[in-house]
């Protein structure tokens, strides 16, 4: 009678934590009339509950590492389920492994969710642990472990066969398991990257140089900043320190598209200038960056990082910055003092400098302390969750104005003491806050919104630039701008030839595009598993719609049982 109240105990644990992934894939199966699959899909609910049943009547020395094998799968699907509302696929999950670092950002963020999810692993536990006494022989525990191989086994071949996806409503405490040894494996053991098609493409020599068009050229890349957070107009907006600028000496090219809707594929994109329709090989094959342009044309070259000093996120490795002067800013408290180490590198190098500084800009949690918080109501704690959207909407702003509008009011002042600079201001992807408690504001692969993928371009120089034939030609574009002009525009002002610029950046082909052609990328290259990649339907019509009503309506249907 014991043993059975045990068996049933841990059996309402397990539906409680399972019941939307079964449920959900069920339902599908019902809504296709697939009774086959409906039957194969419960058969195989049953057989990851009969693993838990097994361990949890295994002798006390093994059940709690088996527990903790358990809790962590479980516990990490849970969580990711009650944050984004949808399961994690592989690609999801090296998503997170790749964003780690922001691991305890995230944290902050979605307290609820982990909370919620500890709540939901309390039954379980209990009927765990309960009877210690009453355990099975080494047979028994050995057909556990079996079993439980046997599972991973099979979600593993799920996994390579359907390139990551496939696992959604399969046993959850399973498959983070199979996505852990994936990541290890493809990452760590197999010695061959990736099998993208290579398009070779010549690097520029010193034989392919003019002049320069200024003396230091600086890109800068914000963080989370949508298109629309960027005010020119208004003292009572986000950037009220653009109304004082002087108007001549900036071209700002509106809201344009994002290379992608994730950080790091944006901010690889500007360190690779890839090509169109030849993003993953000059992403992910071909070996040379922006340093090396900027090297050659005799810029020397640096990186600012004021999330996380350039390591550990975004793609950047060690041999990538060899040459590079990496300026930590992880500890910068305000994006405004990212100016302040300009300053400096300017007045300590004679020569030309090429700077790439990555912002720490708005992105989750959106703690609103220390500063004046002029929007409101703002979110009460940082956690997504609880708020509205428009709390977090407020928040969001507050940050920008405290961060972003920061940086330019002293940016002014560094570009009246360095008149030979340029300026290139962009974000890494835009932000969705309509539904910040079931939905990803950002790096959504499935129920994208094209508000991901909207960001500020703005152009800094002295009149002449503005006035110069390769910024007039981009900005006259008649299409969906992309940030992938950047690359060409770059070349431009450390002084490459007009034909060299054009046959290595092919810039000619982002011109007077619209829709999937030139809209964001939403499903990326990904090394291993997915060389192709697809962008976001975006026309010029669509972000007119979003400048005049603040919303783009467009947002992207998944199936989360179909895979
Ligand atoms: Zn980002």
């Amino acid at each position: 009678m014991r043993i059975f109240g045990k068996i049933v105990l841990i059996a309402i644990g397990f539906v409680l934590i399972n019941y939307p992934f079964i449920e959900g894939k069920s339902l599908y199966y019902i809504s296709i009339e697939r009774p086959d699959r409906l039957i194969r899909h419960l058969l195989t609910s049953l057989f990851a509950l009969t693993i838990v049943e097994l361990f949890a009547f295994t002798k006390m020395r093994y059940r709690i590492p088996l527990y903790g094998l358990f809790l962590f799968g479980s516990m990490t699907y849970l969580i990711y389920y009650f944050t984004t509302g949808s399961e994690p696929d592989y690609e999801d999950f090296r998503t997170l492994m790749d964003a780690r670092v922001m691991i305890g950002h995230a944290a902050l963020s979605y307290q609820g969710a982990i909370i919620q999810a500890i709540l939901y692993h309390l039954p379980i536990t209990v009927g765990f642990f309960l009877f210690p006494k009453i355990h099975m022989g080494w047979k028994g525990t050995l057909t556990a472990v079996m079993l439980y191989l046997l599972a991973l086994a099979g979600i593993l071949m799920i996994i390579y066969n359907k390139s990551g996806k496939g696992t959604n409503g399969r046993a959850s405490f399973i498959t983070p398991v199979a996505q852990v040894s994936t990541f290890t494996y493809l990452n760590f053991l197999r010695s061959n990257a990736a099998s993208f098609e290579y398009h070779p493409r010549i690097a520029p020599t010193k034989a392919d140089l003019l002049t320069p068009k200024a003396k230091n050229i600086i890109v800068v890349m914000d963080e989370s900043i949508r298109g629309d957070m960027i005010e020119f107009n208004t003292p009572l907006g986000t950037t009220p320190a653009l109304l004082d600028f002087p108007q001549d000496s900036l071209l700002n090219f509106g809201i344009v598209a994002s290379f992608s809707n994730c950080s790091d594929t944006s901010n690889l994109a500007m360190r690779k200038l890839p090509r169109l329709h030849k993003e993953p090989s000059d992403l992910f094959v071909d070996t040379t960056t922006v340093w090396d342009i900027a090297k050659t044309a005799g810029f020397k070259p640096f990186i600012i990082d004021a999330q996380h000093n350039a390591t550990g996120h975004n793609f950047y490795t060690d041999s990538e910055l060899q040459d590079v002067t990496n300026i930590h800013g992880s500890t910068l408290k305000n994006d405004g003092e990212v100016i302040d180490i300009i300053t400096n590198i300017l007045a300590e190098n004679s020569e030309p400098v090429f700077i790439y500084a990555g912002l720490k800009g708005s992105h989750f949690p959106f703690q609103n302390t220390g500063f004046a918080t002029p929007f409101t109501p703002a979110m009460k704690n940082t956690n997504l969750a609880d708020a509205t959207s428009e709390e977090a909407m407020n928040s969001y702003k507050n940050l920008i104005r405290a961060n972003t509008n920061e940086f330019f009011i002293k940016l002014q002042a560094l570009l009246e003491q360095n008149p030979e600079t340029i300026v290139i201001y962009t974000s890494d992807h835009g932000q969705d806050l309509s539904n910040p408690s079931s939905k990803k504001t950002h790096c959504d692969a499935k129920t994208t919104s094209m508000e991901e993928g909207l960001v500020p371009y703005i152009l800094f120089a002295n009149p002449e630039i503005i006035a110069s034939d390769l910024v007039q030609t981009l900005q006259q574009n008649t299409g969906v701008t992309n940030q992938m002009i950047t690359a060409p525009m770059i070349m431009d002002f450390m002084g490459y030839k007009p034909e060299v610029i054009e046959s290595y950046t092919e810039y000619p082909a982002l011109l007077n595009k619209t829709g999937k052609e030139i809209g964001f990328i939403y499903k990326r290259p990904i090394p291993h598993f997915r060389s192709e990649i697809e962008r976001f339907d975006i026309t010029p019509k669509d972000i007119q719609h979003f400048q005049e009503t603040g919303k783009s309506d467009k947002q992207l249907e998944y199936n989360f049982f179909a895979d």
